[in-house]
């Protein structure tokens, strides 16, 4: 099979013949997706030496929606399989993606990314978290904020800053935390829709090994746009629809999935479920009102379109091209989805709309929904960021003002 010229049907017949001869349930999941990563089927896209066979970008997903066809499992959900190993694959060096890629596609290994902080945000080149080298050993010192699954991830995207006499993009470097040590502090945030997704993450005296660095030394900014990217592509990912049959690699695959959508139980809801509207208009009698129809019309109209805008990215990626403008343009359609879904949740459903319990509307959906719709045009870069990302690099206009961008980090007047 020439990777240049493959078709999907060939991709498609290779795949399902392989796993015919290889699947077994029985096997532990370790055992599965190490011989999934060995026979280079895990991410086909990826290059021949690291764990993929060379094939073009579209084929990862047609062969990750095979393996689920037939039966059998893929690799594991989770930022480590989504944003890490991507980030790790692209920057380097080869001693990381030695050590690190095989663990995280195993899902021996889990992660979280450690970004934003306090001060810096929208703003993430003015992050404040410093690193010294001290002998062989990187020390870490700041505070992080909003990090998904932090509480029990085993390892840490971590940006800090190893030079303030550099303009703040240069002075970043993207470095793996080991989170399971003295000099992490992890701790929870609840949320105003009860749930705790997020923590915050103290960092005092925290060590990382001296070789944990992603790509160089003062080029974290660019490692981190990668994450970045990828973060935008995967925003809308969902949970993996494994077979019910019995066996031990589905039983921890099963497992798996449950403890890390756990987490995200509420992201549904996050993003307005548009899909329940005309459902929740009729359970209160009100799909004959002239105006919620008019409003379910416009809401659906939008969710289809944006449904082809991602049916355009997808091809994009199809032919190789990496993330790029239309996961803003993506993200974007999101928010004004899920707002616009949120307002006809309410205006169907009145003041009852913000109760919650059994009797409330659809058994208290619609007031997570109302509760959780904010955090939709933040995560993964703000509705303005997004905006500024399309107005500069789509349509060519002139830069935000950005006066701090060329002084040394040392000179910037900071918040607080
Ligand atoms: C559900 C969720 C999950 C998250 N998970 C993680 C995670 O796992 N790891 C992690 O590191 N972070 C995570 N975050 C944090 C997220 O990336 C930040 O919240 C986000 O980048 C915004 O930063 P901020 O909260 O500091 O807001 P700020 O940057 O302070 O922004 C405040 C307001 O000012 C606006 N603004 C700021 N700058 C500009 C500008 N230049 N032009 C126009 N308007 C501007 C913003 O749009 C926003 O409305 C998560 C956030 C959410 C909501």
């Amino acid at each position: 099979m020439s990777p240049a010229d493959v078709t999907a049907e060939q991709v498609r017949a290779a795949v399902a013949d392989w796993t015919r001869q290889h699947w077994d349930p029985a096997m532990s999941l370790r055992e599965w997706r190490t011989l999934l990563l060995d026979s280079g089927w895990a991410l086909p896209s990826w290059p021949e030496r690291w764990h993929g066979r060379g094939l073009p970008a579209w084929a990862d997903e047609l062969v990750g929606g095979e393996l689920l066809r037939l039966g059998a499992v893929g690799t594991p959900v989770g930022s480590g399989t989504w944003l890490a190993a991507p980030t790790i694959l692209a920057h380097g060096p080869d001693e990381l993606r030695e050590r690190l890629l095989r663990p995280t596609l195993t899902g021996e290994q889990t992660w979280c990314q450690l970004f934003s902080e306090p001060g810096a945000g929208s703003d993430l080149a003015g992050l404040s978290t410093s690193a010294v080298l001290d002998g062989d050993t990187w020390v870490i010192n700041g505070q992080k904020v909003w990090n998904t699954s932090a509480h029990h991830a085993d390892l840490g995207m971590l940006l800090a800053r190893t030079d303030s006499s550099v303009p703040k993009h240069q002075g970043i470097t993207y470095f793996v935390l080991p989170m399971k040590q003295p000099g992490v502090e992890v701790r929870q945030l609840r949320q105003m829709n009860f749930h705790a997704s997020f923590n915050e993450v103290f960092l005092t005296d925290a060590r990382i090994p001296k070789e944990n660095v992603v790509g160089a030394v003062g080029q974290g900014w660019t490692a981190a746009l990668t994450t970045l990217a990828y973060e935008r592509r995967f925003a809308a990912l969902r949970r993996p629809s494994y077979s019910p049959a019995p066996g031990r690699a589905l039983d921890e695959a099963r497992a798996e999935a449950d403890d890390h959508f756990a987490t995200y139980s509420w992201y549904p809801q996050r993003a307005g479920r548009p899909d329940l509207v005309i459902e929740h208009a009729r359970a209160a009698g009100a799909a004959g009102d002239p105006v919620i129809r008019q409003a379910i019309a416009r809401l659906l109209t939008l969710h289809r379109v944006s449904a082809w805008t991602a049916e355009r990215a997808r091809s994009a990626r199809a032919v190789g091209a990496r993330p790029g403008a239309e996961g803003s343009i993506g993200k974007l359609a999101a928010s004004n989805i899920a707002r616009e879904s949120a307002k006809v949740h309410a205006m169907i459903a009145g003041a009852k709309g913000m109760l919650t319990g059994p009797d409330s509307a659809l058994g208290g959906v619609i007031a997570e929904v109302l509760m959780s719709v904010p955090g939709q045009s933040i995560a993964g870069g703000t509705d303005e960021i997004q905006k500024n990302i399309l107005a500069e690099k789509v349509l060519g206009l002139p830069g935000e003002m950005r006066v701090d961008k060329d002084i040394p980090f040392s000179q910037i007047q900071h918040r607080g």
